[in-house]
């Protein structure tokens, strides 16, 4: 830390995102991404879109929020496109949050995000088996936000458990991180249209292959996303690069393409599942595109390791509670056996 680094930061403790080692080649099962490429006809508009990068991008992204607002069935003035989701949550976080709360087990940048931002925040138990008790939100008298499917442990709340968690505090803002619910949990975007203080977050670096060109968006009430682009405007009028608007235009019209990929990912998790389980693993119920998993037989810890010595990577979290675990995503099937064998190999 220099000497000029800010005393209000001093305690930051910034997320740690799952790595990226480039001293070998391999197996990437560790931070939910896609294993499809991006189809040919996004290569084709993002290529198309780089003679363009002289100019600066359209700082309302207008072209991607009206494609996006038919293709979800809302106003264009109900959306607001960022980069990467983790955006989105950020401008929310700023806009309304002046405290929060979450699950306990969850996403680790909420409370990072929440600490930047000066936010106190409060965390509330999960159960033993990891669900979320939706009795512990009705009038809980504070902003809330969840992820659904949760991370890391893939488990989902039904829509209608959402809508009693947003009806049942009205004077609070409620933000639905669904950047997992393509995978085969229900959507409650639905819900923005009767309830004036949910937000809904997504993303195209899960289900649409596209991580590495950073975009997300929320969606809410026009009063909601007008404060988000106050925020957004006061920060990075062109947070969203062009070649990244042209992808995800792309990516919007050729959703065949990417449900097709969906489907697949979630015929590999049962496959993964039955695998596992065949190990002796115990596997948390998951609707997304990564499953959390335990074996008596090894610590969370020494199945990482050792996996990650046999070349393949999937995440730990050295936190109390979760340590028996590793989260792994869900690839392609024949990247599935590779880590059932390499998995296989360690245990015996
Ligand atoms: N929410 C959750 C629950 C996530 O796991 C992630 C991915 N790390 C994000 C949001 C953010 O994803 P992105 O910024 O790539 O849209």
């Amino acid at each position: 830390m220099s000497k000029f680094f800010l005393e209000k930061y001093s305690t930051l403790d910034a997320y740690v995102p799952g790595e990226q080692p480039q001293d070998r080649k391999y197996l990437k099962l560790n931070t939910n991404e896609s294993p499809y490429p991006p189809s040919l006809k996004v290569l084709d508009a993002a290529f198309k879109e780089a003679s363009r990068l002289n100019l600066y991008s359209d700082p309302e992204s207008k072209a991607l929020t009206d494609a996006l607002a038919s293709s979800f069935g809302v106003g264009p003035e109900n959306i607001l496109v960022t980069n990467g989701s983790d955006e989105a949550l950020n401008f929310a976080f700023m806009a309304f949050c002046d405290s929060i709360v979450f699950p306990a087990v969850t996403y680790g940048f909420y409370p990072v995000i929440a600490n930047l931002n000066g936010i106190p925040y409060r965390e509330i138990p999960v159960t033993s088996d990891f669900r979320i008790n939706v009795d512990d939100y009705i009038g809980i008298g504070d902003n809330i936000v969840i992820a659904n499917p949760n991370a890391p442990t893939g488990i989902c709340l039904s829509d209608s458990d959402i809508e009693r968690i947003v009806a049942g505090n009205p004077g609070n803002i409620v933000i639905i991180d669904e950047a997992y619910v393509d995978f085969g949990a229900e959507s409650v975007v639905p819900l923005t249209k009767k309830y004036g203080n949910l937000i809904v977050t997504q993303t195209f670096s899960k289900s649409r292959s596209l991580a590495g060109a950073r975009l997300g968006f929320a969606i809410a009430s026009e009063e909601l996303i007008n404060d988000m682009k106050t925020i957004k405007d006061s920060m990075n009028p062109y947070n969203v690069n062009r070649m990244t608007m042209a992808a995800g235009m792309a990516a919007l019209a050729d959703s065949e393409y990417y449900i097709a990929n969906c489907r697949e990912i979630e015929e590999t998790r049962v496959y993964t599942v039955y695998a596992l389980e065949d190990l002796g693993f115990e596997i948390l119920p998951s609707k997304a595109n990564f499953v959390f998993a335990k074996n008596p037989k090894i610590s969370g810890g020494d199945l990482y390791r050792k996996l990650k010595d046999a070349g393949v990577l999937v995440r730990y979290f050295d936190k109390p509670g979760l340590t028996e675990f590793v989260r792994i995503t869900i690839g392609t099937r024949s990247q599935m056996d590779t880590l059932i064998e390499k998995i296989s190999e360690v245990l015996s």
